[in-house]
């Protein structure tokens, strides 16, 4: 008999990420580009000396240097790798055959593979005409069968934000039968005073996830950790479900010295922020339509044009993301790649 592997994963997306050419200009992966400071690597050549031996299995120093950072008891937190990995551990504590997940569209490609994984239904619900989240239009689609709700705050790829206001209605909105995650991977590129800090939001709620990452403010892409706060009974099923030892040395040790670091490494965002409100003025002197950001990108809603612009930049050696027919997705990097990004920008015939 032959193998059969399930016949739906033919319909799963793939994840698509960010293309790298040599000597290229890399904008498409919302990655920081300054390198990790030096006690970072320096945890990390000291763990790797023991690379032979298992990391924690429960994440036991990690998961107290987090608690610590972030103010949370330990109960109420689960260890990942990158927030991906807890996206796709909620789902699978929440989520089983015939359940619904409901999200904005276009956010971050992660969220239909996650609930197409467990073989939940994905219900995606239009931006606004301004890339927003459309809470009221996410509120309608809820039903019966619905188990959770990604909101991405700030939205990857628009960028846009969610006010405290507007996203406290909604939570007091949501039937108690639903999860509400909110993915805070760029909280730390927010600068808009109205938006809402997840961790706060989350403090009397039961019905409510916040998701956030080493790899973007952190600087720890490439070593795949994150963390999500969660009331106890979510965070015991998210621990069931993760793969043993999924979160290795390397990264247990990075993430501990990155929040010790965390000074050095927060002070980095503010010049990413000048940045993008330079990137996006110039965008817009030049005619382009780009919706305010609260994160470490700009989003350039070109539809049609969105291939030819992806040529133009490519053929620049500036690499970025297009979603075809939609539109750009272009990382603030230094100010020299922000240069080299803006300067093929204007000479795209539009
Ligand atoms: C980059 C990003 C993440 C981070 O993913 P990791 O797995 O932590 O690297 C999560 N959510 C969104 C919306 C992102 O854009």
């Amino acid at each position: 008999m032959a193998l059969t592997v399930r016949a739906d994963l033919a319909n799963l997306p793939d994840y698509i990420p960010g293309r790298k050419i040599p000597g290229a200009v890399v904008l498409s992966s919302n990655e920081v580009s300054t390198p990790a400071p030096a006690a970072v690597l320096a945890a990390i050549a000291d763990a790797a000396a023991d690379v032979n031996r298992y990391p924690q299995m429960a994440n036991d120093d990690l998961l107290v240097r987090t608690s610590e950072y972030v103010g949370v008891p330990q109960d109420r937190l689960a260890i990942g790798c990158g927030s991906v990995s807890l996206c796709q551990q909620l789902i699978q504590a929440m989520c089983a055959e015939g359940h619904q997940v409901v999200f904005a569209w276009r956010s971050f490609e992660a969220y239909p593979i996650v609930t197409q994984i467990v073989g939940a239904e994905a219900v995606r619900v239009p931006l606004t005409e301004d890339y927003r989240h459309d809470l009221d239009g996410m509120l309608a689609a809820i039903t019966d069968d619905t188990r959770v709700v990604f909101v991405a705050n700030p939205n990857n790829p628009t960028g846009t934000g969610l006010r405290t206001a507007e996203l406290e209605r909604f939570l007091d909105a949501v039937p108690d039968h639903v999860l509400v995650v909110l993915d805070e991977a760029y909280r730390e590129f927010v600068t808009d005073p109205d938006l809402p800090d997840g961790l706060e939001l989350a403090a009397g709620r039961e019905n409510l996830a916040v998701v956030r990452t080493f790899s973007k403010a952190y600087g720890l892409a490439g070593l795949r950790v994150g963390y999500a706060v969660a009331p106890p009974e979510v965070t015991a099923a998210v621990r069931k479900v993760a793969i043993p030892f999924a979160v290795n040395r390397l990264a247990q040790a990075a993430a501990v010295a990155a929040m010790d670091a965390a000074e050095e490494l927060l002070s980095r965002c503010a010049p990413v922020t000048r940045e993008r409100e330079r990137v996006r003025g110039e965008l817009v002197d030049m005619g382009y339509e780009v919706p305010e950001s609260q994160a470490n990108f700009v989003w350039l809603p070109l539809g049609e044009r969105t291939a030819a612009f992806n040529d133009h930049l490519l053929a620049q050696k500036v690499v970025i993301r297009a979603f075809l027919g939609e539109g750009a997705r272009v990382t603030i990097g230094l100010p020299e790649e922000n240069d080299a990004f803006l300067a093929a920008a204007r000479t795209f015939d539009r």
